[in-house]
């Protein structure tokens, strides 16, 4: 019997017999059961014969709920089975494999707590469903094309088109039209990924000007023919979470050049649902798989709300009636020295719990503001919502206020405290503050980083943190984003960061790296600058120089920084690679991408001072050297390269000195600047290389979308609310 406990077995027979059979529950339990825990008592003895499966019932509320998971082996053999009668059915699932989160409204999950509820089985299928030797022995989903939900093909006036709707699809899609297509979280657009008026025209219609999209291909064989993968990536790649991975791209590949422009690497996913396969086998080498919105909004899930809002942008809709409950993006994944690194942790993985080092109260942590996520805690098991997004949107808000209901309801979790960021404005921390009856944990942006990553590697006591990111909000009033904290789950302290310069227009200076090269160089050149012959100072018009200069000598909406992100854009501005952005931490991937076309082992000078006990990192002389390379025409992947060697001597030199002062050997990396897999590298190796012991994030992302795991276990531990 399921109850919001766990399973419930009742078993007689020979003290032998039943202890065999105890014994066999964890080796031989199903691929999708994640055990915790089992355990047995004695109970009187009742004549009972038989084999019975009891109705769902109450209970304490300790239960897991399983994330959805691609089609299973057995499955997909039927799939495409001439004689099977679920032969191209699109629905296909069993107790191993199918949707699982995304269709599940509330606990225990039984069908009646699915959108599975409106559909009854057929004879056939309740048999099976009744089944106990069955592979789909109470598959809570089961379904068949005679019982189950179906597809249909609509126009973008939703006008449904005659004809089979995935062979149409198919032959639409082989024409280079415009697909959307309902997945298990929400809706892609799909188009071939070698048709290249295709890809332009879906960007065109999207307003997505540079940002990569994904790709889908049926098999491995036809990624390798696009990209190279490793042991690591091609395990992560086949498993039925079924992640987005990111792979290096081939030097001459059949893909669009338009799908990943100024990249070194392609998302690549295999299909994560049955209608993928179908779709794609035989179809398609590729298709662009790109989340059904426009860009920044929340991806559509809705029927409606998806014809209403994508109408625009698809030619066609493959659709079906059976609904999605939770809005799930797909996950995205890149691996650093055989470890995934996250960055993004969603469908596939959630709601699966991650332990944490001990057991504490129940909690509600919020996040920050880009890549929000939120974080339930139970016992010594904390739960990170899906990918909820860009919270400067008033969509996602309330996506992120739904989130929190539904994952406080299927797994049980009433908190009496929430956590939330420093910032006053972000829309996450008003939503916490809003909270009747909740506990208040205020939590610094990049001690929450820190945290998050002690929590997932289990690491008690004090750490030295180096968090690296874009910006978060500091208690001294300036913006924060290069740090070296010194500290645990109860406090911290800035040990050390990079030396703060003006940030000239705030957020603005986020999409025009060019602002921030410039503040670099006046910084530096003061007004001499504007004789250098560099990229960024041509961005500027001679008429705008004076104003320019004045707002940063004034500090007009100039606030001071030691972002390091900024750092990544300045640099990424100077050498000529890129002046503005269309997303957040765009300069700094390419310019990743650019240092690894080559090698080098030079290191830049920068300097490292103590300032009232406070080390201050200062990339004055880097800059310098650069802009002196940019003048004399070294190529720009060689000072790419140097300049990351250098940051990663900066950091461990950085380290040492912290070490000295502290005796701390242990060092945690977080921050979305460490998405970075050159830099984690450099960074990493430098670490244990000088006896340090570091530590990355594996469970849960690096960047903004980990902070809440961060929040909920300093807020768990705070005597503010014993
Ligand atoms: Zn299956
Ligand atoms: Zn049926
Ligand atoms: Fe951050």
């Amino acid at each position: 019997m399921n109850n919001p406990s766990g399973v419930l077995l009742e078993a007689q027979g020979g003290e032998e017999q039943v202890a065999e059979f105890l014994s066999g529950i964890e080796p031989l339990a199903p691929p999708l059961a994640v055990i915790s825990a089992v355990s047995s008592e004695q109970i009187p003895l009742v004549e009972e014969g038989g084999f019975i499966v009891r109705e769902s019932g109450g209970g304490g509320g300790e239960v897991q709920i399983s994330p959805d998971c691609d089609v299973c082996p057995d499955c997909l053999g039927e799939l495409f089975d001439p004689a099977d009668r679920r032969y191209r059915y699109p629905f296909i699932n069993c107790t191993n494999c199918g949707p699982r989160y995304t269709i599940i409204k509330g606990v225990p999950y039984d069908r009646a707590a699915t959108t599975m509820a409106g559909f009854t089985m057929c004879e056939e299928c309740l048999a099976e469903y009744g089944d106990p030797g069955n592979r789909r022995f109470h598959a809570q989903p089961n379904a068949c094309p005679v019982c189950g939900p179906r597809l249909t093909l609509l126009d973008p006036k939703g006008k449904s088109l005659e004809g089979d709707p995935l062979d149409t699809a198919i032959s639409m899609l082989q024409r280079g039209r415009i697909l959307a297509l309902k997945g298990v979280g929400g809706y892609h657009l799909a188009v071939d990924a070698c048709n290249d008026d295709a890809v332009r025209e879906l960007r065109r219609r999207k307003n997505r000007d540079e940002k990569p999209f994904a790709l889908i291909s049926p098999g491995l064989a036809e990624i390798m023919e696009y990209a190279r993968f490793d042991e690591t990536e091609q395990r992560l790649l086949s498993g039925a979470e079924r992640p987005i991975v990111l792979l290096r791209k081939r030097e001459r590949n059949p893909i669009v050049s338009l799908v990943a422009p100024a990249n070194g690497y392609f998302g690549v996913m295999l299909p994560c649902t049955p209608l993928h396969h179908l779709l794609l086998r035989d179809n398609f080498l590729a298709l662009v798989m790109t989340s059904g919105n426009l860009s920044d909004e929340p991806v559509s899930f809705l029927d409606d709300e998806a014809l209403q809002r994508l109408a625009g942008i698809a030619d066609l809709f493959l659709t079906h009636n059976r609904d999605i409950h939770t809005r799930t993006d797909d996950s995205v994944i890149r691996v650093f020295q055989g470890k995934p690194i996250f960055l993004r942790r969603s469908r596939g993985y959630v709601p699966r719990g991650i332990t944490l080092p001990s057991v504490q109260r129940s909690v509600l942590a919020v996040g920050g503001e880009l890549k929000g996520t939120v974080c339930l805690t139970r016992g010594n098991l904390a739960f990170l919502s899906q990918h909820i997004g860009d919270l400067r949107n008033a969509a996602t808000l309330r996506s992120m206020e739904e989130t929190i209901v539904q994952l406080g309801r299927i797994l049980r979790i009433d908190p009496k405290v929430v956590a939330h960021d420093l910032h006053p404005d972000y829309l996450s921390t008003v939503h916490a503050l809003s909270l009747p009856g909740l506990t208040k944990v205020a939590v610094q942006h990049h001690h929450a980083h820190l945290a998050s990553c002690m929590a997932e590697n289990g690491l008690e006591g004090e750490t030295i943190g180096v968090i690296f990111d874009g910006t978060g909000y500091g208690p001294d009033g300036t913006v924060w984003g290069g740090e070296f904290l010194v500290g645990g789950y109860g406090s911290y302290r800035r040990a050390g960061h990079l030396r703060p310069i003006p940030l000239p227009g705030g957020d603005a200076a986020v999409r025009a790296p060019f602002r921030m090269a410039l503040s670099w160089l006046y910084m530096i050149y003061g007004e001499l600058l504007f004789a250098l012959p560099l990229p960024p100072v041509s961005e500027l018009p001679a008429s705008e120089r004076k104003l320019f200069m004045r707002m940063l000598e004034r500090r007009l909406n100039s606030p001071l920084t030691s972002s390091c992100g900024r750092l990544f854009d300045a640099v990424a501005s100077i050498i000529g690679l890129r002046q503005k952005v269309s997303y957040e931490g765009q300069a700094a991937i390419e310019l990743e991408a650019l240092a690894e076309s080559t090698v080098n082992a030079d290191v830049y000078p920068f300097g490292i001072t103590l300032d009232g006990g406070v080390q201050i990192l200062d990339f004055c002389e880097m800059v310098q050297a650069i802009v002196q390379d940019v003048v004399t025409a070294r190529p720009e992947g060689e000072i790419a390269r140097s300049f990351h060697n250098t940051m990663a001597e900066a950091v461990v030199e950085t380290c040492r000195k912290i070490r000295t002062e502290s005796g701390i050997d242990r060092v945690v990396l977080s921050g979305g600047v460490f998405q970075n897999k050159l830099l984690t590298e450099g960074v990493f190796t430098l670490l244990v290389k000088s006896g340090f012991y570091p530590f990355t994030q594996r469970l849960v992302p690096p960047n903004d979308g980990g902070v809440a795991l961060g929040q909920a276990i300093i807020a768990g531990r705070s005597v503010l609310c014993v």
